[in-house]
């Protein structure tokens, strides 16, 4: 079965309670010729021993108000379906969902969540896309993951994606090339070299004996400047190692207004727009989830 299955837009999940313990021919013998809600497509049916099982129902007909339910598809099972109470999330959210779900009730194969504003839904078989998000520290956190975080809390049409953090500190980047004084790009990242002193392209100081931690944007400027290169360490995202098998978000000090798709990531430009992420993270979908679909 593929992984994350959630309901679609309109999410036709009802809430019932039964007494007594929930079995499988029970649930049967319980909803079948019961009469479901036109848009009632998936039934959480709780017993008094709060024990949850999720189950697909059809009705004779999805025209009058109420029809009988003719069919049971159990998704989850008693024995692995949980209930999970977190009000502040969004259930239409499906990154939301599987995050609750990994974190709330881990192992756990069909997860209800009741959520903001007391909606319900659900999520079986979470497992999030695990997307590498490749920036520089500081800032803490860096502007790219959190876009990313942001963006996910209200993602309802994309597969469940969970960002994963792959950043280098300017301090490791400092270490590859040992030097007395470093040019940085920008005065405003409030970034500093221990043991060292700092100086910054964009504050045009005058040359000086200095190790430039740059991206190839900033050895142009710097050319621009001074009329010459210095000794540098690069520092583009995009130029970093990756694993290709691995979902990868990064960016370039080069794309402007572009997004690219190569060696193995989706690329924005340094200074990207939410609107820019957003378009990433639909690209990502389209190239790791192409077969995702809510039900
Ligand atoms: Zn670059």
């Amino acid at each position: 079965m593929t992984p994350n299955l959630v309901p679609s837009a309109y999410r036709g999940v009802a809430v019932a309670r039964v007494r007594g313990p929930l079995t499988e021919s029970g649930l049967r013998r319980f909803l079948l010729g019961r009469e479901a809600y036109r848009r009632t497509r998936f039934l959480v049916v709780r017993d008094d021993g709060d024990r949850t099982a999720l189950l697909r129902v059809v009705k004779e007909s999805d025209e009058p108000l109420f029809s009988p339910i003719v069919s049971v598809e159990v998704l989850g099972p008693p024995g692995e379906c949980a209930f999970v109470r977190a009000p502040e999330a969004d259930t239409a959210v499906p990154s939301t969902m599987a995050r609750i779900a990994l974190s709330r009730a881990p192992g756990v194969r069909a997860v209800v969540v009741e959520g903001r504003y007391g909606h319900v839904s659900f999520i079986v078989d979470p497992e999030p896309l695990r997307l590498a998000v490749q920036e520089i520290v500081p800032p803490e956190p860096p502007k790219l993951l959190d876009q990313v975080r942001r963006l996910l809390e209200v993602a309802e049409d994309l597969p469940p994606i969970e960002p994963v953090a792959d950043t280098v500190g300017f301090q490791a980047l400092a270490s590859r090339a040992p030097a007395a004084r470093y040019l940085l790009p920008c005065g405003g990242s409030g970034v500093s070299v221990a043991g060292a002193s700092t100086l910054y392209l964009d504050q045009r100081p005058e040359f000086q004996e200095w190790t430039l931690l740059g991206c190839a944007r900033s050895r142009e400027i710097h050319q621009w400047f001074y009329g010459m290169q210095a000794e540098s360490v690069e520092i583009c995202p995009r130029s970093r190692a990756r694993d290709p098998r691995v979902p990868t978000l990064t960016k370039c000090c080069l794309l402007e207004d572009r997004i690219e798709q190569a060696d193995g990531a989706v690329v924005v430009p340094w200074g990207a727009t939410l609107e820019q992420v957003r378009e990433a993270l639909r690209i990502v979908a389209r190239r790791w989830e192409p077969s995702w679909r809510p039900v």
